[in-house]
């Protein structure tokens, strides 16, 4: 994953707080090149977020456009650990993609990044490359 990704998303859930921030993964399934950052579409987005479907919609034909794919959302838990709550276990939909959360309870901010298996999420080891 590069590493500017992963800035970029720290950066989008310091910003965003005390809401959470959400956005789209681009690259491809080994490798995520950059973030895209969305609207949260929640209606209380201070404990839930909704990637807004235009933004997905934007981000995968401008990805494509590039050669890449949309591979998957972030999002940030601005006090909470970078595990999926309860809520992110009900909501997420989208099986195969990744699911990257930025935990702004510790610092510095805890990234981890799981993929949705048949509504499960697993987690995901990754390294993070310049
Ligand atoms: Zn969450």
């Amino acid at each position: 994953m590069a590493r500017a990704a992963i800035d970029a998303v720290v950066a989008h859930a310091r910003a965003a707080a005390p809401d959470e921030c959400c956005g789209l993964l681009i690259g491809t399934t080994d490798d995520i090149v950059a973030a895209r950052p969305a609207w949260n579409a929640a209606d209380d987005a201070r404990r839930r977020y909704v990637v807004d479907p235009k933004d997905h919609f934007d981000g995968r034909r401008d990805a494509r456009a590039r050669g890449l794919e949309v591979v998957g959302f972030y999002h940030s838990h601005p006090r909470s650990p970078a595990a999926p709550s309860e809520t992110d276990r009900a909501e997420a939909s989208y099986d195969d993609y990744l699911y990257l959360i930025v935990g702004l309870a510790a610092e510095p901010p805890q990234v981890a990044c799981f993929r949705l298996e048949r509504g499960n999420f697993l987690e995901v080891p990754f390294v993070t490359v310049a």
